[in-house]
């Protein structure tokens, strides 16, 4: 590892001109030990590559990313540099995830949303149901959970390792194979209780929380009003154009709530990370009474 030389200079090392160095990334990120890159006009890839393992001397490997696609989520990417195997454990504020990149997704601008959700668990950032509701903040009674697109355990894993039961559904089979095997890597296998199904399917009622981390979350709002309790609270994450802030996510949770005549409270709402051009990843915490 390199320490305070930068990316440009070892480029620049590599005999690369300003416009090709103009041309490289300006971020990256370290998911266990590879490094994953997007690249969008970058020349050169194998010396980027071997430039970016310099850098990071614990990585073994360098994946250029290309997007995902589809309802599943599946990641289109390639390995530019390195030790071709894409299986790592990646840790973050103490939760390990394995998983294998070239075939599940792991969005490095969520995690302070990740490590929220564990803190609303722990009571600290606010009780999730005000008493009168079904549970509480009562450390005896565990807050129930229903995560509707699991994924490897992305928000399962922190929010059961801080005390939460968790239900958790996925259709993709190989994050559903994570999602298993980070259950018993955390050790709250006896918290998570994983379905590989849809979750439209997955019979769930009265829960504290409903966590929807998925961009079109707002499809299957009828399934999260009608699993969670009066006083529990429905975390919505939505792609949002900069225009439609706050209207639409919050729109989309009045009618839905609507629909299932029940009242909605907003209790917070935040820009996790830009999408693209214009356009807002956001969640929008909303009691539904
Ligand atoms: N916010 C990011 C996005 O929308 O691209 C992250 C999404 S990732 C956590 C969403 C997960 O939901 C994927 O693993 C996908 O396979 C899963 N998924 C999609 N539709 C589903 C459904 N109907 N039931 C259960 N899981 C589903």
């Amino acid at each position: 590892e390199r320490r305070g030389t930068t990316l440009p200079d070892l480029l620049a090392e590599r005999g690369w001109s300003d416009a090709e160095i103009e041309r490289a990334p300006g971020s990256w990120a370290v998911i266990g030990s590879v490094v994953l890159v997007t690249l969008e006009d970058c020349p050169r890839e194998a010396e980027l590559g071997d430039a970016l393992l310099e850098l990071h001397g614990e990585a073994d490997t360098v994946l250029a990313h290309e997007g995902v696609s589809g309802e599943r989520r599946e990641p289109d990417s390639r390995v530019i540099a390195g030790d071709p195997t894409t299986e790592t454990i990646h840790t973050e504020h103490g939760t390990r995830y394995a998983l294998d990149l070239r075939e599940v997704m792991f969005s490095p601008g969520n995690k302070a949303e990740r490590a929220r959700m564990a803190d609303v668990i722990a009571g600290e950032v606010g009780p999730a149901v005000e008493t009168g509701g079904s549970a509480g903040t009562d450390a005896e009674t565990p807050e129930r959970v229903f995560d509707m697109f699991a994924g490897i355990g992305y928000f399962t894993l922190p929010m059961a390792r801080a005390g939460a039961d968790v239900v958790a559904a996925e259709i993709n089979p190989a994050s559903y194979r994570y999602l298993i095997e980070n259950a018993v890597l955390n050790d709250v296998q006896d918290r998570v209780e994983a379905y590989r199904a849809d979750c439209r399917d997955v019979e769930v009622d009265a829960v504290d929380r409903v966590v929807m981390g998925y961009y079109e979350a707002h499809e299957y709002l009828d399934t999260a009003v009608s699993a969670v309790a009066s006083g529990g609270v429905v975390h919505v994450h939505e792609a949002t154009p900069e225009v439609e802030l706050w209207d639409r996510p919050v729109g989309r949770i009045e009618d839905a709530a609507d629909r299932a005549g029940r009242g909605v409270e907003i209790e917070g709402r935040r820009k996790i990370k830009s999408h693209s051009e214009g356009v807002w990843h956001v969640v929008v915490d909303a009691r539904i009474v």
